[in-house]
């Protein structure tokens, strides 16, 4: 029968082939994931390297040293363009570049390869070590979510573990002159321990912040309109509760426009010229609105404002600015300069009160605007849905 006497120093390659495979079959899953493929390619390089060490008999040869570091700065450099990508900041050209030269520079400047293995420990860890800071730096600098901290934090300590190492082997009176004396140390075998340790925390904290990216993207999409960004309905009645509930005891005021004769505007200018035309009303609607009001496309050429803590008379003046600068404005397409109206309608949403049951007064009185002659703001006064009295404002 077959049996494979594995030793735990293959605990290591397995974390980095684990490693490689998830992020490359995320990155086969959707190949616009760039950040996966990257990742990916940084744990490649890096197992590349860590094998040839681990399988290298006696001392290392040259040609297995060139390969080392051809998987040292490979690994280093896609782990720095994994990372800049999944946290979409630049790539640090100028640093990582100043790093290369001076690991470049020291293996001739101090015959690397011919070096005691000390040595060429020192410059290997030296040079991951301050890798691996720029890395965590860049991820403090670029953090928005919680797990963030994690990848910082790891990497940081990292690091430190890195120096660490350097030091220890300055101080300790271990033989570490040869790749073997080394081997032979209670020192190697707990570096290599370490290594899988900070591989697999690496790996997976890089990868939960991979599925909060994509889970992130995800709700937005779930929750935009493509083609202005605005909320879409759904957002916007999940978001309404939270808006009332920092407005309460005070009410909210929902307003609810629809674009004048939109379909003139796609007839004569083309439906192109339209898309710009709901996309600069959707600017409008959020340059012109306090903070806290949220813009909600509704469908077609139908917005929605809600304003938090507002009384009746803030309402109606917000409604009057936004119909005012809705005729003010100019929209540039490629054949023509564009002018349009909306035609509004609000009302009062109290802390008790039915949000659809707004919704229908204010869309009542939409339809009143409309039917006086559109480019007008009228407000819908009672709380009955059926009929709802409507006032000019
Ligand atoms: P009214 O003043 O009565 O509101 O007239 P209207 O022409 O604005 O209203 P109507 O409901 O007759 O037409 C709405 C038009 O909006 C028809 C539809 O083709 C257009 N529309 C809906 N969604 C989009 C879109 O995403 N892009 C473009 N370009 N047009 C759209
Ligand atoms: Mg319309
Ligand atoms: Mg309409």
């Amino acid at each position: 029968m077959f049996y494979a006497n594995l030793t735990y120093e293959w605990l290591g390659p397995a974390i980095f082939v684990s490693a490689v495979g998830g992020f490359l079959l995320l990155y086969l899953h959707d190949r616009t994931q760039l950040a996966a493929l990257r990742l990916g390619l940084a744990y490649l390089f890096t197992l590349v390297g860590y094998l040839a060490i681990m399988l290298a008999e006696g001392d290392l040869r040259p040609s297995n040293q060139a390969a080392i570091l051809f998987s040292l700065v490979g690994g280093k450099f896609f782990l720095v363009w994994g990372v800049t990508s999944l946290f979409r900041t630049p790539f640090p050209k100028r640093t990582f570049g100043l790093l290369t030269a001076c690991l470049a520079g020291l293996v001739v400047h101090v015959n690397l390869f011919n070096a005691p293995f000390m040595d060429r420990f020192l410059v290997v860890n030296g040079y991951a070590a301050m890798v691996n800071l720029m890395c965590g730096a860049l991820v403090w600098r670029a953090r928005t979510q919680r797990v963030d901290l994690v990848v910082a934090g790891l990497l940081f300590f990292q690091t430190i573990m890195l120096i660490n190492r350097i030091i220890f082997m300055h101080v300790s009176h271990t033989d570490f002159s040869t790749l073997s004396a080394f081997r032979r140390s209670e020192f190697a075998s707990s570096m290599q321990t370490e290594n899988a340790i900070f591989a697999i925390a690496i790996g997976l904290a890089l990868y939960a912040r991979y599925s909060v990216t994509l889970m992130t993207q995800l709700k937005r999409l779930a929750e935009t309109d493509p083609l202005t960004g605005l909320l879409n309905r759904r957002a916007f009645e999940a978001r309404v509760e939270e808006l009332r509930t920092i407005s309460a005891p005070l009410p909210t005021g929902l307003i609810i426009c629809d674009i004048d004769h939109f379909k003139s505007i796609n007839d004569r200018h083309g439906h192109d010229a339209g898309d710009r035309a709901l996309v600069a009303f959707a600017r409008l609607l959020e340059r012109e609105t306090p903070e806290n009001a949220i813009c909600t496309r509704l469908g077609g050429e139908e917005f929605c404002i809600l304003l938090g803590a507002v009384d009746d008379e803030a309402i109606r003046l917000q409604a009057t600015h936004l119909r005012a600068a809705a005729e003010r404005m100019r929209i540039t397409t490629r054949n023509a300069e564009l002018r349009l109206t909306a035609s509004f309608g609000f009302c009062r949403l109290g802390p008790e009160g039915e949000l659809s049951e707004a919704m229908a007064r204010a869309d009542a009185a939409v339809y009143q605007a409309k039917s006086d002659g559109r480019n007008l703001v009228r407000s819908a006064a009672a709380s009955n849905t059926s009929g709802a009295r409507l006032q000019s404002a």
